[in-house]
């Protein structure tokens, strides 16, 4: 299947900078040597406790932040080197799910406006064809086109998500990007936000990318899972591969917080010490040493591999790898 979206050792250090001379005085690394692709119709979805760098990644293709080191192509072309007229095609092509609908959505606009602002700026849908357009994607997110002549307080958390994604169908995209798409909605709305994301996705032939906290979301909606920890990735795998057999160490604890309905299933919750440490200066060999309750002496000197399971299973840790066998 071809790469729609294809990332290779991407680097985002935020320099931090203090005093009067704003001299830069460390570096928040927060993505550090990422590599991922998104294949076209494929979910891909991006997982890990907050620091852990996962929206950096995520917005990394978007163009939206500036890269320290890396690449990132789209369709095979490297995105900075991109001319405008096929980078204002790149944006029309890739849009935005935010996690706070209500911030993201203009309070003094009608949703008709709210959803005619990025087609008035791509010269998209124009003329007769505005109208049509407007009710077709109010319906598609199960919104009625009078709601339309609304201001986003008249609606609730739920319905303004509707809106925030139907603002993101407005051009037509191909790819699809939602940070924390459900994290604000209580639970019984987040399933229906993830059956509207999935209904789409078949429907319109979208690819995406879902950066989430919760492996609960992700599970139900993405076909491939990537697991971030400190601004590099510790296991990548199929959904299946990741929730049936995951084999990195934080890969099972955030696995062990999910609630399973079924009792007969239960895990033993792993609990791990403390918080993430700062990402200005990660721990020494494998980063998550501080907090992994499999730790061995290797860990805190040694980078561990990334080592491959098959079938697009990796885990970087040292519980698999030549140096721990010897
Ligand atoms: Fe834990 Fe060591 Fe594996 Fe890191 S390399 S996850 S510290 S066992």
């Amino acid at each position: 299947n071809e790469a729609l979206i294809s990332v290779r050792d991407l680097k985002v250090h935020f320099p931090i900078k203090r005093g009067i001379l704003s001299r830069t005085t460390g570096y928040v690394y927060a993505v550090d040597g990422v590599s991922f692709e998104l294949a076209r119709g494929e979910t891909l979805g991006i997982v890990g406790e907050s620091g852990c760098g996962k929206t950096t990644a995520g917005m990394a293709v978007t163009q939206l932040i500036p890269l320290t080191a890396g690449t990132v192509m789209w369709k095979g072309r490297e995105m900075g080197e991109m001319g405008r007229s096929e980078l204002r095609e790149l944006r029309q092509q890739m849009q935005l799910i935010f996690q706070d609908p209500y911030s993201s959505l203009n309070p003094r606009m009608r949703v008709n406006d709210i959803l005619s602002d990025p087609m008035d700026v791509h010269g998209l849908f124009g003329g007769s064809q505005r109208r049509d357009r407007l009710a077709f994607l109010l319906e598609t997110v199960g919104l009625s086109p009078d709601q339309g002549r609304r201001f986003p307080h008249e609606f609730s958390g739920g319905q303004r998500q509707r809106i925030g994604i139907a603002r993101a169908l407005a051009l037509d995209p191909s790819v699809i990007i939602g940070d924390e798409p459900v994290s604000a909605l209580d639970v019984s709305i987040q399933a229906q936000i993830i059956n509207l994301l999935m209904e789409l996705k078949a429907n319109f032939d979208l690819s995406m990318i879902i950066i989430s906290h919760d492996l609960a979301v992700v599970e139900y909606i993405c076909d491939r899972i990537i697991v971030m920890y400190l601004g590099k990735i510790v296991e990548s795998a199929a959904y299946s591969d990741l929730y049936g057999a995951p084999k990195h160490p934080y890969t099972r604890a955030l696995l062990s917080a999910v609630p399973v309905p079924d009792p007969m299933r239960k895990k033993q919750r792993i609990i791990l010490k403390g918080d993430v440490p700062s990402p200005m200066d990660p721990p020494s060999g494998c980063r998550f040493h501080t907090r992994c309750p499999e730790r061995m002496a290797i860990c805190d000197r040694e980078i561990p591999e990334t080592v491959d399971f098959g079938n697009g299973h990796t885990a970087a840790c040292h519980l698999y790898t030549r140096a721990n066998a010897q």
